[in-house]
């Protein structure tokens, strides 16, 4: 069983309406979809929505849901941010919500580096907020994901290791030093303690950033050591790439071993089949 929970239409960063979403999932026969619009933050930016296109977004997506109701199950949620030491209010109620860390917070001059944001972005704000220790700006990284687990507990967490998608050529860190699996484990024992479920991501797969799925392949061979439940979502910023590379990461997630994944199906979430 195939779906996406982590989706964005034009009402944030991607391109196209949510009926175009709908449509495209129809088209490939899925029987659910999710929506996934980036919650609003405290400060204006260009890719969450606006405060005021809120509503306007909850109203369309329910509308939606009701109308494709005998067709396809629709759910309607969020990608909520969370950055250290800031209050993000969020409307209650709905279907799900997608935790992610976009934004490192940094102790030196107190600023906010967009973890997936331009590579010249991040490069600055390592040079400027941690001399240059890619791995102290790693580090400070894991350490907020780790937070973001304790202090939302969500359900579902987003793209575990973004942060290599501004890591070519190790700019940033090497993923086989044993400090930087040392922190990928510290993680996911915080994931596994929290119960939450964590996504194997396509989206940088879809817009050539990665070579992988979000988190590497040596990462869900841990997870599923551990036994930590997966979804299977596609961060799609276009209809079109709704199902960007999942022939070929479901096969790296039955090679691993993954047998099953958790769709919000019915109302719950619930283990269905891979693929
Ligand atoms: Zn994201
Ligand atoms: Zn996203």
């Amino acid at each position: 069983m195939r779906a996406s929970y982590h989706t964005h239409s034009r009402y944030c960063d991607g391109k196209g309406n949510l009926e175009d979403y709908v449509q495209r999932a129809l088209e490939l026969k899925w029987k659910v979809l999710g929506f996934s619009a980036h919650a609003p933050l405290p400060f204006e930016t260009e890719w969450t929505l606006k405060k005021e296109d809120l509503p306007l977004y909850l109203k369309e997506a329910f509308m939606l849901k009701e109308k494709y109701k005998n067709e396809i199950q629709l759910y309607v949620g969020l990608e909520t941010d969370y950055i250290k030491d800031t209050d993000i209010n969020i409307p209650e109620g709905l279907d799900y919500y997608l935790f992610s860390v976009h934004y490192v917070r940094t102790e030196k001059n107190d600023r906010l580096i967009p973890v997936d944001g331009p590579f010249d972005m991040v490069e600055k704000g390592i040079q400027e907020c941690y001399d240059g220790d890619g791995k102290a700006y790693t580090v400070d990284y894991y350490s907020q994901y780790r937070e973001m687990i304790r202090n939302k507990r969500p359900v579902l967490s987003g793209h575990l290791d973004l942060l290599k998608k501004n890591n070519k050529n190790n700019f940033i860190f090497n993923e086989q030093e044993s400090w930087y699996k040392d922190e990928v484990e510290k993680t996911l024992k915080t994931v596994k303690e929290f119960g939450c479920i964590l996504e194997i991501n396509t989206g940088g797969l879809s817009r050539k950033y990665t070579d992988t799925a979000y988190p590497s392949p040596w990462i869900i061979e841990i997870m599923k050591e551990m036994e930590i439940p997966i979804v299977l979502n596609s961060d799609a910023h276009n209809p079109l790439w709704l199902d960007t590379a999942y022939g070929e990461t479901e096969e790296l997630l039955k090679k691993i071993g993954y047998k099953t994944q958790r769709a919000l199906y019915d109302g719950i979430w619930q283990d269905v089949p891979i693929g």
